[in-house]
């Protein structure tokens, strides 16, 4: 068993954990609300490190990051356990697996093997995804040093709940991250999420500010969060504080978990989000969950730079420095030209 990082120990036995914005206290034979971290006699311990319970060599661009070493693959890793409890999670037989079977699955794998399976498998990075990696951050940053020693990079698909602290550990070995924007009302987050907008947006703007490259996805539900004033916010957010170059993906809604009986998000719902975020000011959108074209274009000349179909790059004209070959307008992103693979 593994102790915990980022807590402090209070009078009685109490602990508080520091690792997410719910902060939990947690009393001695209890556990937080992530149900993965246990008070056992005054310290904390992670229930989860070395329990690996999905893993699979995926495409970046399934992440999804676009504009992160485009066209190589990122080895995917998760274990159970989720701080958020989203009515539309796709994941939630693993996301709510602690909370809902009372269980921890997953099976033993070291940092070490994880490492040399992303190398074996021809990986440019290593993906903390499926789940939520902050609740499994012990093992994620021990996997994370190995993977940067091996010249790997790192990646967290997130809903950006973490404490200034845990970025700040986070800061010398985190590359990227694809972070949920979900909503942009607190309401929607406390009824249909189980937690708080603001400390999102801080920590977007903590990642910013740490260099870490952002992402960010909006899944579109009908009538929880296509309010196109709502939708504008958010967008403005986006453009105002994380930069106008920061990729915004507008993702489609399918039914599942506790929204079975919500209907498919209008594709033209999407398509308004997207002119929303040109309005806004935001230079690299794209739509998921459609059958659409997923391309990247030069913003300033509009050329069309990276063709992909599905998850694939088939074509990727952005010069060795990450330039447009036309115009030579910079593409912001890590190394566009996905030559270091
Ligand atoms: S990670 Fe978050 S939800 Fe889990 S115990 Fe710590 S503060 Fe609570
Ligand atoms: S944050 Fe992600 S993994 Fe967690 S419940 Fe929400 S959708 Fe599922």
């Amino acid at each position: 068993m593994q102790e915990a990082l980022l807590y402090k120990k209070l009078p009685d036995q109490l602990v508080r954990c520091r690792l997410c914005a719910h902060c939990c206290t947690i009393a001695d034979g209890h556990r937080g609300l992530c149900q993965v971290r246990e008070n056992r006699g005054g310290t904390l311990y992670t229930l989860v490190y070395g329990r690996t319970i999905s893993q699979a060599a995926d495409p970046i661009e399934k992440k999804p990051l676009y504009h992160f070493h485009p066209g190589s693959r990122s080895f995917s890793i998760s274990t159970p356990g989720c701080n958020f409890r989203c009515a539309w999670c796709q994941n939630w037989e693993i996301s709510q697996m602690p909370r809902e079977q009372h269980m921890v699955g997953g099976h033993p794998v070291r940092p070490e093997q994880i490492v040399a399976t992303a190398q074996r498998n021809g990986c440019r990075s290593i993906a903390y995804t499926y789940t939520e990696p902050t609740i499994f951050f012990e093992y994620a940053r021990d996997t994370a040093i190995l993977a940067r020693e091996a010249g790997l990079a790192n990646v967290f698909v997130s809903n950006g709940y973490m404490t200034d602290e845990a970025l700040d550990m986070a800061r010398n070995w985190l590359d990227a991250a694809n972070v949920d924007l979900k909503a942009f009302r607190e309401e929607t987050y406390r009824r249909h999420i189980g937690a708080h907008l603001q400390p999102v947006l801080d920590s977007l703007k903590a990642m910013k500010a740490l260099g870490i490259w952002i992402e960010i996805t909006t899944l579109i539900v009908p009538g929880l969060n296509d309010d196109p004033q709502e939708l504008k916010e958010l967008a403005e957010f986006v453009c105002r504080e994380l930069g106008a170059d920061t990729p915004w993906h507008i993702s489609r809604f399918f039914p599942c978990y506790q929204m079975a009986h919500t209907p498919p998000t209008p594709v033209a719902t999407l398509h308004r989000a997207a002119e929303i975020g040109r309005a806004a000011g935001l230079r690299h959108i794209y739509l998921g969950n459609v059958d659409e074209e997923t391309n990247t274009f030069c913003p300033k000349c509009n050329e069309l730079l990276i063709r992909r179909i599905g998850f694939n790059v088939v074509e990727n004209h952005i010069a060795a420095d990450s330039s447009c070959p036309t115009c030579s307008e910079t593409l912001a992103g890590v190394d566009m030209a996905g030559s270091e693979r």
